[in-house]
């Protein structure tokens, strides 16, 4: 059975969108420690990240670098922090998070209630600032 992550991807369930290229899709997570807290995810679906291959991790990382970039400009932040956990869905992915401090970054913090109003906002506004185009071909530019 497909996980809720590759359910994203197929579009099959909905999701707040931030970014997506052949390989990788970056969506908000529902539950965020702050505003702009963003998944990534291989569209390819494994479970553990370091099951993953060395080229899709490197990918990956490329990819997030991207995302982190448009969520610091989207929401002003001292940095984005990273985080793998992958406890509770089976779909490998990134959790990208602005930090005010390193207190941000704890997953056994109440998590932020927002609107579907205040989400579609926010995955806007990061959108609008990833100036790249996240296709393989830019990234060596
Ligand atoms: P973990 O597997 O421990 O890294 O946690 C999975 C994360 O995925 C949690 O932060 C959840 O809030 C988030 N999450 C689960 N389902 C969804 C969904 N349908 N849309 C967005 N985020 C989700």
């Amino acid at each position: 059975m497909a996980t809720i992550f590759s359910m994203i991807v197929a579009g099959e369930i909905p999701s707040y969108k931030v970014a997506e290229n052949e390989q990788f899709y970056a969506f908000l997570d529902i539950n965020p420690l702050a505003k702009g807290h963003t998944l990534v995810i291989p569209k390819r679906e494994v479970d553990y990240f370091f099951d993953l291959t060395d080229e899709e991790i490197g990918a990956m990382q490329i990819f997030a670098k991207k995302v982190a970039e448009g969520i610091k400009r989207a929401f002003p932040c001292i940095k984005v922090g990273q985080a793998v956990l992958g406890l509770e869905v089976p779909h490998a992915h990134i959790h990208l998070v602005p930090m005010q401090s390193e207190k941000d970054m704890l997953f056994t913090n109440p998590k932020l209630k927002l609107t579907p109003e205040e989400f579609k906002e926010i995955a806007e506004k990061i959108t609008n600032e990833i100036a790249y185009d996240l296709t393989p071909k830019s990234w060596t530019d």
